[in-house]
């Protein structure tokens, strides 16, 4: 049975630490040892401050960091953003300052070993310094996710995928989410964390993972050996079946979904905001495509934000979006729904609205149901 803890939480660090200690010491104390190499893995997408909710909090980065250092072991904090500088975003999410004076490696992740994740996709290339770490802490948060409803712990572990790798992947998996469900899955099976601990203080609802999402006070954290277990343990605080997440449902049809116990008590998160839906499909199988192209909200620009920065052009895996004189323009034919653009654009200027298709399809399944 795997056990999911909860704290009440706030960023005070005289209070937080504590409840890190604690959580950290239940769920992997008798695995972090002296000496081992022990990889923090925050979520550190692209820069922001800690008050936008984007980022995993560096008080928590800074906790984990301590204990690690408390028990004689080397810790490191990595990640891969999907975009930009990372000494940009240690400084300002200020993960520098909060790590000032410790001794702890901070870096992108960088070099790559082909990892076998299993079939289809075989050996694919995941960050050396994650397949290789003795030890991994993940440190996701809680934010909405245009495409996967929510970005909790197992999606975090798609960090470990390098710079623009990720795009590629979701290339790959084009409109399908099942199929990109599948996939980040496997990463996370194939770099599986010792333990998770979920920075849900101030988290993010509305269009998230980026800019377009609104910081949602909740105050606690949440904590687990096993990420799926965390999730769903999530799911229920914000008053959702677990099933309506592609990563939960994919898992649930893929039979590695644990028997899970809340340990504390779970509060209730009332009208918690998601995302317009990732794509109503239903029916037979072979119409499944062209339902997800016709129901899955787009990407839609505000231009009176837009800085022309082109971030979302060199980023976008489908090269659906072009620069023209003085504003972007989409190609929804090219457009794969995968939402990059509006998880990295730095203004907030780009979010997803539900097409007409959607908009009919949501109100006969709500009749029907
Ligand atoms: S939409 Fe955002 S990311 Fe794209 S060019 Fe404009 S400001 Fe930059
Ligand atoms: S336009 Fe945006 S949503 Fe469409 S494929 Fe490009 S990055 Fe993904």
């Amino acid at each position: 049975m795997a056990e999911v803890l909860i704290h009440k939480a706030t960023y005070d660090y005289q209070q937080l630490k504590p409840a890190v200690f604690s959580m950290l010491d239940k769920l992997a104390g008798n695995k972090i040892k002296s000496g081992l190499r022990v990889l923090i893995k925050p979520n550190l997408l692209s820069f922001a401050e800690p008050q936008n909710a984007i980022l995993t909090h560096p008080l928590i980065i800074k906790a984990a960091a301590e204990y690690v250092l408390e028990k004689g072991a080397r810790p490191q904090v990595s990640d891969s953003p999907a975009i930009g500088s990372f000494a940009r975003i240690l400084k300002t999410n200020r993960i520098d300052e909060a790590l000032a004076g410790l001794d702890v490696v901070c870096s992108a992740f960088k070099n790559t070993l082909l990892t076998d994740i299993g079939p289809p996709y075989g050996k694919i290339e995941i960050a050396q310094d994650a397949v290789e770490a003795d030890v991994i802490i993940n440190l996701p948060k809680l934010k909405t996710h245009t495409q996967m409803l929510l970005t909790l712990a197992v999606k975090n572990m798609f960090g470990c995928i390098v710079g623009f790798k990720k795009s590629q992947w979701h290339m790959r998996a084009g409109t399908d989410t099942d199929a990109f469900a599948r996939l980040l899955i496997a990463i996370h099976q194939a770099v599986k964390p010792t333990v998770s601990i979920l920075d849900g203080v101030l988290a993010l609802e509305g269009e998230g993972p980026g800019r377009g999402g609104k910081p949602r006070h909740i105050g606690i954290i949440m904590g687990s050996d096993d990420s799926f277990a965390l999730d769903m343990a999530v799911c229920q605080l914000l008053g959702i079946g677990y099933k309506s997440t592609p990563i939960l449902k994919n898992a649930l049809e893929l039979g590695i979904l644990p028997a899970c116990e809340v340990k504390g008590s779970l509060p209730q998160v009332p009208n918690f905001q998601f995302p317009p839906s990732s794509g109503l499909i239903w029916g037979p199988r072979f119409l499944h495509n062209f339902m997800r192209r016709h129901t899955m909200a787009l990407p839609f620009c505000n231009y009176s934000l837009c800085e022309m920065c082109s971030q979302c052009w060199d980023l976008c895996p489908a090269k659906a979006i072009e620069p023209l004189a003085e504003k972007i323009k989409f190609d929804y034919k090219k457009c794969i729904r995968c939402y990059c653009c509006i998880e990295i654009c730095p203004y907030g200027a780009l979010h997803a609205q539900e097409t007409i298709g959607g908009k009919i399809t949501r109100k006969l399944m709500e009749k029907f149901s």
